[in-house]
């Protein structure tokens, strides 16, 4: 069956990916072993954790300086692994939604946390750019994209401190100087591979100026030093980035794949402006070409328009359930046929209901 899969996270993958992935579970390289089945230490996985972390700099774009680990725990873990490793005293935070607040209550933990800009009052619809991060604090955080409001960073402060960004919902969808960055984390599954795995890039000189004890899996430098393996990793979900960087690669890199991330956005913003019936509340500047919020104008319509979506087998338009609204995620593997499916049936809707 044909569906338009507009969910934001597990969300649409590469069918290649996927057919690929089936293969490794009914028969790995034709071991006559299932991937599931061998050993993590096996010199087979070794050479995927191998393969895989290439890729993701040679895709990035980054040199030696950077570890990549794959880890578990999600991005949630995150929160409190980057000021367990990083925060001596204080940190600058952005608030800019509820992933970013999450990540504020867990550093609040471990040290004093300085906001630099709330979206709160204003409903996370915007992000400023006008604060400046103080030269003095262990790092700045931020998250690179709103999946629940849909908002984008679209640029990154200029700073002495390491900037460490949580790129959960756009990692791989746009090509940016990721050199900038001190660390990145980004839990799966939305752009790449399956859920269970977090990719963390960090840059190494920014480690090891703790005194604090960490426990071993907190600790990013005891992961570098077991090369992601300091106990059982998942080997399926890393497999799965392999193969989904692979797809990357083959589809002309992030540059192309940015080109053709705009373009979705923009035909679907374009036509939630210029439709009656519907309406975005994001800041123009700051809109996400990942997840993109929608509200209907007359919510007296929200049962006829959940019904004539439905019906066209369009999946997981239903904005977060903490905002309502409507939500289509539009990550990298998610067609251009699909957002223009998405954008008639919007169109007939106008056609039938608008006053
Ligand atoms: N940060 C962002 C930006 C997210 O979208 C999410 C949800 N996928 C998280 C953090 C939380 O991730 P996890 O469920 O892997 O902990």
């Amino acid at each position: 069956m044909k569906v338009h899969n507009f969910n934001a996270g597990p969300s649409v993958l590469p069918k290649e990916v996927i057919r690929k992935s089936v293969q490794s579970i009914i028969d790995f390289n034709n071991s006559g072993l299932s991937l599931l089945e061998i050993s993590h230490r096996s010199i087979d996985f070794l050479e995927i954790i191998e393969k895989t972390t290439y890729l993701v700099k040679r895709v990035m774009n980054l040199n030696d300086d950077y570890s990549i680990l794959f880890l578990q725990g999600g991005a949630t873990l995150q929160f409190s692994m980057v000021p367990y490793n990083l925060m001596k005293k204080v940190a600058a935070y952005l608030d800019t939604g509820f992933w970013a607040n999450n990540a504020i209550k867990e550093a609040k933990k471990f040290g004093k946390v300085k906001i630099l800009f709330s979206g709160k009052e204003k409903k996370y619809t915007y992000i400023s750019k006008n604060y400046e991060v103080p030269y003095n604090v262990d790092y700045f955080h931020c998250t690179s994209n709103n999946t629940i409001i849909g908002t984008q960073m679209k640029i990154f402060p200029k700073t002495s401190v390491p900037i460490v960004c949580d790129m959960s919902s756009d990692i791989f969808s746009r090509n940016l100087d990721f050199k900038q960055f001190g660390l990145i984390y980004a839990s799966a599954q939305k752009n790449i591979s399956t859920a269970g795995m977090t990719i963390v890039i960090v840059k190494k000189n920014i480690l090891g100026k703790m005194k604090r004890k960490i426990p071993s899996y907190m600790n990013y430098k005891i992961h570098i030093k077991n090369g992601s393996i300091l106990n059982t990793p998942n080997v399926f979900s890393i497999y799965t980035s392999m193969l989904t960087l692979e797809w990357i690669e083959k589809k002309g890199g992030i540059s192309v794949l940015e080109k053709k991330n705009e373009y979705k956005a923009k035909l679907l913003y374009n036509e939630i402006d210029k439709n009656n019936c519907f309406e975005n509340k994001i800041h123009q500047d700051d809109r996400s070409n990942m997840n993109v919020s929608f509200f209907l104008k007359d919510m007296n319509l929200k049962n006829e328009f959940n019904k004539m979506w439905k019906k066209e087998n369009i999946i997981g338009l239903d904005g977060h359930r903490f905002l309502g609204g409507y939500r289509a995620s539009i990550y990298n593997a998610l067609p251009l046929k699909s957002v223009k499916f998405l954008i008639e049936v919007m169109k007939e809707f106008e056609r039938k209901f608008s006053s």
